[in-house]
């Protein structure tokens, strides 16, 4: 889960990172009295949205006075923002954060990750703060501090120290430093999260070191033991398709195709996405009901799938170990008896109470193409959806 700039900011500053003096606001109007309230005479105003690029976007203003900032947001507020980082619908501003313009001397890159490899906390910085980390390791790859923290131990002084010296902080900054990485890295171990990166983070010219961006990403899994982070969720940022299934408890992931799958488990999911592009289609989503999938909850897998306009056919891939055939072909059976589609539906059942379930979905009287292999299966559903595209002319072949 993604959280926006100004909420990382917060949760850094509690861990001892210096940040900048800001305030939030959900109009242009708030926007100006938060200025005039936090006093000074140059401010940056920043779009909140869950994307990084802003600045080069349009998203990062500097603003000296009132009628500025009130201008500056007017055209903000309302506005997809698009960046390199969002996709070309871009996402929504509807908070944006007035921050004190503060004087930089030099940016750094910093950014804490998970490295796989090596499974630790790695620390990523750069003498080359602003540029995005991907231009850095393409362009000055040289210049790219690296270190691995032992999680026994966890991050150590004297490896801050190090960094700070191969970043050339001069030597009566280093304890700030020290301070700034460790603060990062308690708040990534602490709060579960799976990626914190400070681009840039700065040295101003009365010698503060600041965190003047911040975006941190949590692990989901983990959630349950932060309630104070789950709380910092913004639907607004999310594709509304993803953001319905997790309100109805279901993991989907919108993609760009137009088969619909639902499927059970998500290695089930990922062969289900592989066949049907071996087949030559393309998929629209990956939906994984989950075990022990209710009536109820097929029902709801086929609503959510249906709310996808791109969706021109749908396959039903269920192996049912935990799940049963027959419930499944229940909730398929009900799902479209009381709302009807109009693309065709493909349906694989395996497993548990297969007979029941193929028995289910025969005597329905549904127009229902029935397969056995997942093979089978994907190409029927592209036939399906080639033919049915063909007939149907306002489905625009792909
Ligand atoms: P993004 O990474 O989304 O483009 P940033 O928060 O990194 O957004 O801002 C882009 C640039 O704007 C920064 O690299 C910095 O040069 C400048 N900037 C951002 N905040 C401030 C600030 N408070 N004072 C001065 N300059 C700022
Ligand atoms: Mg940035």
């Amino acid at each position: 889960m993604d959280i926006h700039e100004y909420q990382a900011k917060e949760i850094l500053r509690d861990f001892g990172v210096g940040i900048p003096q800001g305030a939030l606001a959900y109009s242009p109007e708030q926007a100006t009295y938060r200025a005039r309230e936090m006093g000074g005479d140059r401010w940056v105003v920043k779009a909140q949205v869950h994307a990084g690029g802003r600045g080069k976007a349009g998203g990062v203003k500097l603003c000296g006075s009132d009628t500025e900032i009130q201008e500056v947001t007017e055209a903000m507020f309302g506005q997809k923002l698009v960046t390199h980082q969002t996709g070309p619908e871009g996402k929504g501003i509807y908070r944006v954060y007035v921050e004190a313009a503060v004087p930089i001397a030099r940016e750094i890159y910093l950014g804490f990750v998970l490295d796989r490899a090596s499974q630790r906390v790695m620390i990523v910085a750069s003498r080359e703060g602003g540029m995005e980390i991907e231009d850095i390791s393409a362009q000055r790859p040289d210049s790219i501090v690296r270190a691995t923290v032992e999680p026994a131990v966890g991050l150590q002084e004297f490896q801050c120290r190090e960094i700070a010296f191969a970043l050339g902080i001069k030597p009566a900054l280093v304890q700030q430093m020290v301070r700034t990485l460790l603060g990062c890295y308690r708040a990534f171990r602490d709060l579960d999260a799976t990626m914190v990166e400070v681009n840039p983070l700065v040295v101003t010219s009365d010698d503060r070191i600041l965190a003047l961006d911040a975006k941190m990403t949590f692990d989901t899994n983990a959630l349950f033991r932060h309630p104070q982070i789950s709380e910092l969720r913004d639907k607004s940022q999310e594709d509304p398709r993803e953001s319905r299934a997790a309100d109805r408890g279901l993991s989907y992931v919108g993609l760009d195709g137009n088969i619909g799958c639902i499927v059970n488990g998500a290695g089930l999911a990922m062969a289900t996405m592989d066949t049907i592009k071996l087949a030559g289609g393309e998929p629209a989503n990956f939906l994984d009901i989950g075990g022990g999938a209710t009536p109820e909850r097929v029902a709801k897998a086929f609503r959510l799938v249906m709310s996808d306009k791109n969706v021109q056919a749908i396959l039903v891939n269920i192996f049912a170990g935990i799940n049963r055939c027959d419930w499944v072909a229940e909730g398929v059976v009900r799902a479209l008896r009381d709302e009807p589609v109009d693309v065709p539906v493909v349906v694989r059942l395996a497993g548990t109470n297969v007979k029941e379930g193929q028995q289910i979905l025969a005597q329905s009287g549904l127009p229902l193409i029935r397969a056995t292999t997942l093979m089978e299966a994907a190409e029927r559903t592209v036939m399906a959806w080639r033919a049915d595209t063909h007939r149907n002319p306002k489905l625009k072949a792909v």
